[in-house]
């Protein structure tokens, strides 16, 4: 069976097909306007350990596991809710596992966040937690599920049950479907972890469309800034020579669940530190002296200072256009197959 034909997201991902590159080619350090992107990390604490994710790579037992203080994150949704960025709840660990999770979104919601996005790997959609999903008002909802049956998805996300999580999404959606809730928007991700081709996944979740999922992705996996170049776990790209900034410098920032902030959400670790949203606000850091540092470093292709980047896949290409602009990279939209939109 082929997958319908691929069309942009609608509201998903409006925050990546933004101005980024129109800054990066006008070399600009300073960026006036505010961050796109937040991405806040609540725990990066998980219940699984997939075999893609630098997570579970020994990453956590160096950091050690935090939880991300209600304080803080009241701190950064004050300070968002004046630009209202695509606030996606998500980075190095299950946000589920933060016992303040439903508190925390509300939070958001009521000082007027209009994109709070939660990612979960679904394990822990209990009926009870369903209903305080629903009822915290999030505006988008994504699961995380990394295969199309039980030996691909259990390969994938160690630690994961299939029939479980499966029937975890299927709860969800019919309970929001039995309220007649047009929200949380939702989406199932998924990677193709050995270039399997989306026709497979396609077949799996068009089973959810009668449950009223909205939307589902398949895209292959990147290899996290160099942590599994040459790993035999899944097929990850090789870097191309073509250098091109990374734009999530001109994007995004992510809070890291310490109050680290880091400026992307392949630091895991807070390798690349670029301030503390404890002490500093998300606007000082963002035209802060160490992320101009970095914008400047990239915008000369004078990397290497930022180990991660120096090995990321973002910024290394096989083919770009002739601006210099990487082709993912003009259209950033992700393809997505619509179920219900
Ligand atoms: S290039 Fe650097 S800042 Fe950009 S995604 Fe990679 S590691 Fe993160």
């Amino acid at each position: 069976m082929s997958p319908p034909p691929a069309a942009p997201s609608s509201p998903l991902p409006a925050a990546y097909a933004d101005d980024a590159i129109s800054l990066i080619l006008e070399r600009r350090l300073t960026v006036e306007r505010r961050p796109k992107i937040l991405w806040v990390e609540l725990t990066n604490k998980c219940n699984y350990a997939c075999v893609m994710c630098p997570n579970a790579a020994d990453v956590t037992q160096k950091r050690g596991f935090t939880f991300m203080s209600r304080d803080l994150f009241r701190k950064v949704v004050d300070e968002a809710a004046s630009f209202d960025p695509f606030f996606a709840i998500f980075l190095g660990g299950e946000s589920m596992l933060h016992p303040h999770l439903f508190e925390m979104i509300r939070y958001g919601k009521e000082r007027g966040l209009s994109k709070i996005h939660l990612v979960t790997n679904g394990s822990m959609l209990t009926e009870k937690r369903c209903a305080e999903t629903l009822d915290s008002n999030l505006d988008l909802l994504t699961f995380s599920f990394d295969g199309y049956d039980r030996k691909t998805f259990e390969y994938a996300r160690i630690g994961g049950s299939f029939d479980e999580v499966t029937a975890n999404i299927r709860r969800l959606l019919r309970m929001k479907k039995a309220r007649g809730l047009s929200k949380p928007y939702t989406k199932i991700y998924a990677l193709d972890l050995h270039h399997e081709g989306d026709a497979k996944f396609a077949a799996f979740f068009e089973s959810f469309r009668d449950d009223g999922l909205n939307e589902y992705g398949v895209e292959k996996p990147g290899h996290w800034a160099g942590r599994f170049l040459g790993t035999d776990r899944f097929i990850a790209p090789e870097n191309g020579p073509r250098f091109f900034p990374c734009h999530y410098l001109w994007k995004s920032l992510s809070i890291l669940a310490d109050g680290t902030v880091v400026p992307c959400c392949a630091d895991f670790e807070g390798q690349l530190p670029i301030g503390d949203a404890h002490a500093e606000t998300l606007l000082e850091v963002w035209n802060g002296p160490r992320l101009k540092a970095m914008r400047e470093s990239h915008l000369a292709a004078r990397v290497d200072r930022y180990g991660l980047c120096a090995k990321c896949d973002v910024v290394w290409h096989h083919a770009v256009d002739e601006r210099g602009v990487p082709a993912a990279l003009a259209d950033p939209r992700r393809p997505v197959v619509k179920l219900n939109p």
